[in-house]
């Protein structure tokens, strides 16, 4: 595997050079990596890289010219009928995640384009075939997310890990099903107090592998730190308004027609989000409402939550609900939670929790590090009436 890393900054690499897994994978000749300075396709006697933007604004964007030569330039070296991956670094791009790894370990060339905080002139973005971001925050450069990439990448080259294939193959998230590790111990067998399990000091291999995969799959179905950590009791209670009461007695509504269909009463109304603290409900639009016809349609996933998002996806033309906002007169089950998150709807809010099928409540989905949007959640609007149109429900339909 051939890597080149394109950037402003190539003495940030020093170290990487010198200490990495790469730099082990190259001495072992799995792979070849090649820090190229931006500066030397720069323009002029200073090399210059960077100019004002059109249009005026702070800083300096990066210039097309260097960053086409120095892409051009490194894609004229790869091998004949190579398809490089070029992949630019940017905190707009898709989240890099283990997948995103194994699948660039079976390339023959990548090449990282460094992005730098003064940002890029956008038709360079053209150069890349591929854009990734490590997460939601910004960093100065790409420089550090490109070094870390390649290391996610380069260990996977069979040979680069001392414990070949079988290394990288149990660890957490390989395969992609989230599969976490299982807990592990070195000497000694007690550290203040704190003992290893009997069962790995017992010699008995069956028996460590049968506690090593119950511990796995309990790792598992037990979200990670991503805990669905109950709300503790000094979070203060969310401050709610007139606007937010004016949609949730609309979701009310919506419930109320449920219930006279004898469907399960729970209702959702999606505006978009207004535009200042005190907007009046009637200076937004309502881009969906919808109540649970599960019943009626003969269709499980027919929630309110589901309905009133197909319909707010046609009234935007599009799936990414930014800049609007949910009410919903029950907590969403895990089903809906994960379709408000795919939406990327930036708030929900639902009168009554639901303490045993809660999507955000039991299962955690809006903060599990696992989904790449966390919506803002706040409850606890006219739970009452939220609360009681259910139990009257159930109340009616036991007796
Ligand atoms: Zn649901």
């Amino acid at each position: 595997m051939k890597i080149d890393i394109i950037s402003c900054q190539p003495r940030m690499f020093e170290g990487f050079l010198r200490e990495s897994i790469v730099r082990r994978a190259a001495d072992k000749g799995l792979c070849s990596l090649d820090i190229v300075d931006l500066r030397q396709y720069g323009e002029g006697k200073y090399r210059k890289i960077d100019d004002k933007p059109y249009g005026g604004g702070p800083g300096c964007l990066m210039m097309c010219a260097p960053w086409f030569a120095a892409v051009e330039d490194a894609l004229s070296k790869a091998s004949p009928g190579a398809k490089p991956r070029v992949i630019m670094t940017s905190p707009g791009g898709k989240k890099f995640c283990q997948r995103d790894a194994e699948e660039l370990a079976k390339e023959e060339h990548i090449i990282f384009m460094c992005g730098h905080y003064e940002g890029f002139d956008a038709r360079i973005r053209t150069l890349a075939t591929d854009e990734y971001s490590l997460g939601e925050f910004v960093m100065t450069g790409g420089e550090l997310a490109a070094a870390a990439m390649a290391d996610s990448i380069v260990r996977l080259l069979p040979g680069a890990l001392g414990g070949g294939a079988e290394a990288t193959a149990s660890e957490s998230f390989a395969h992609d099903s989230g599969m976490v590790e299982e807990p592990q111990y070195t000497h000694p067998a007690v550290f203040r107090g704190m003992a290893v399990p009997d069962v790995l000091l017992s010699g008995n291999h069956a028996a460590i592998e049968a506690w090593r995969k119950a511990m796995r799959r309990k790792a598992v179905s037990a979200p990670r730190p991503a805990a669905p950590t109950p709300a503790p009791a000094s979070t203060p209670a969310p401050v709610f308004t007139e606007f937010d009461a004016f949609f949730m007695r609309m979701a009310l509504r919506e419930a109320e027609k449920a219930a006279s269909d004898g469907e399960v009463p729970t209702g959702c109304v999606i505006v978009e989000e207004p535009s200042s603290p005190d907007a009046s409900p009637s200076s937004v639009r309502i881009l969906g409402r919808a109540h649970n016809q599960a019943e009626g349609l003969v269709d499980s996933t027919a929630h309110a939550e589901i309905l009133a998002l197909s319909s707010a996806f046609q009234a935007c033309g599009n799936w990414r609900l930014t800049g609007t906002r949910m009410y919903v007169t029950k907590e969403p089950c895990p089903m809906c939670a994960g379709a408000i998150a795919l939406a990327r709807i930036p708030k929900v809010v639902w009168g009554v929790s639901d303490p045993k099928r809660g999507g955000g409540s039991v299962f955690g989905v809006f903060s599990h590090p696992g989904m790449n949007h966390h919506p803002q959640t706040a409850s606890g609007l006219l739970e009452d009436e939220c609360r009681d149109i259910l139990q009257r429900f159930f109340r009616s339909r036991r007796s």
